[in-house]
C-alpha cells in the first residue's frame, strides 16, 4: 500500500491503533467475565451425590478407628456439618478396619496399616445412576504414622478430604498449592478444614431434591454386592485419572447393571 503523504500514513496508522484498542478492550472485558468462573470452577466429582428428598440430610459416619484417630473424625464430622445441606453424625462401627466392608446408606471410616501400597488415604463410593449408595474411607497408617504425615495438621487434612469425597466433592486443587482448604494438596497447616468454597460447592451439588433416597437406605446394586478385596487396586477397574502432580488417581469399575465403584486415591510419597 502506498501513502500519498506522511499525514495520510499517520491517519491510517492511528485508525488501526484505534481498532486495536477497541479489540483489546473487548477481549479484556470478555476475560473479566470469563475468569471469575474459572476461579470458582466446580469441584464436584461427576455430580455424584446422595439421593434424598429433603435437605439437610444426615449421613452416618461409622467409626472403625483406633483411639488416636477418633478425634480427627469428630473434627471432620463437626466441620462438614457446618454445611447448610448436610449433617454428619459419627457413630461406633462394627467393622474390621483392615477390610472396612461398606454398609449401604452410610460411610464406614477406618484406619489400619494397609501396607506400602502407595496410598495414604483412599475414599471409595458406590454409585447407582448418579447417586451414592455407600462410602468407605481408609487411612493408611503404614504412611500416616511416619513423617511427613504423622502430624495433627496432616491427619486433619487427610481425614477431612476423604470424608469430603464421600459427599461427592472433588479436589479444589491438585498441584500442591495452598488454597486454605482440606480439599487441596498443600502440606500447609491452612489445609486442615473445609473453606467457604467447599460449602458453596455442596450447596450446588445438593441444590435439587430427588424422588428417592439413598441416605440410610438399602439400594442394592451389583457394585455393592462385590465381595472382592477392595484394598487391592486390581479390583478397582480402569484408572480414569492421574493428576500431573502425581498426588491423585481415580479408578472406576462398572458392573453389569451399570452401577459403579469409584476409588479416589490420595497417593503417598509424593513429596
Ligand atoms: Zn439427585
Ligand atoms: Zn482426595
Amino acid at each position: 500500500m502506498k501513502y500519498s503523504s506522511i499525514k495520510d500514513l499517520y491517519a491510517k496508522v492511528s485508525s488501526e491503533l484505534n481498532t486495536l484498542a477497541i479489540i483489546v478492550a473487548v477481549v479484556s472485558l470478555l476475560l473479566a467475565i470469563a475468569l471469575p468462573n474459572t476461579v470458582s470452577a466446580t469441584h464436584s466429582w461427576n455430580n455424584y451425590h446422595w439421593a434424598r428428598q429433603a435437605n439437610p440430610f444426615t449421613l452416618k459416619l461409622s467409626s472403625n478407628l483406633s483411639t488416636n484417630w477418633q478425634p480427627y473424625l469428630i473434627t471432620a464430622s463437626s466441620d462438614w456439618s457446618q454445611s447448610s445441606v448436610l449433617d454428619t453424625v459419627a457413630v461406633t462401627g462394627t467393622k474390621n478396619p483392615k477390610t472396612c466392608k461398606p454398609t449401604l446408606g452410610q460411610a464406614e471410616i477406618c484406619n489400619a496399616s494397609y501396607g506400602r501400597n502407595g496410598w495414604l488415604g483412599l475414599a471409595q463410593i458406590w454409585i447407582s445412576g448418579s447417586h451414592i449408595t455407600q462410602g468407605a474411607v481408609k487411612m493408611n497408617d503404614t504412611y500416616m504414622s511416619k513423617a511427613p504425615y504423622n502430624t495433627v495438621a496432616e491427619k486433619n487434612h487427610v481425614m477431612c478430604q476423604e470424608v469430603g469425597h464421600i459427599f461427592g466433592l472433588g479436589h479444589q486443587d491438585e498441584s500442591g498449592a495452598d488454597l486454605g482448604t482440606c480439599m487441596d494438596y498443600s502440606m500447609s497447616t491452612n489445609s486442615q478444614r473445609p473453606n467457604p468454597h467447599d460449602y458453596e460447592q455442596l450447596q450446588q451439588i445438593y441444590n435439587h431434591l430427588d424422588s428417592t433416597t439413598s441416605v440410610g437406605a438399602i439400594v442394592n446394586t451389583d457394585a455393592a454386592s462385590d465381595s472382592s478385596d477392595l484394598n487391592s487396586s486390581q479390583n478397582w477397574g480402569r484408572r480414569v485419572f492421574r493428576s500431573k502432580s502425581g498426588f491423585v488417581e481415580v479408578y472406576e469399575r462398572t458392573y453389569k447393571d451399570g452401577s459403579k465403584l469409584i476409588s479416589l486415591v490420595n497417593l503417598a510419597d509424593h513429596q
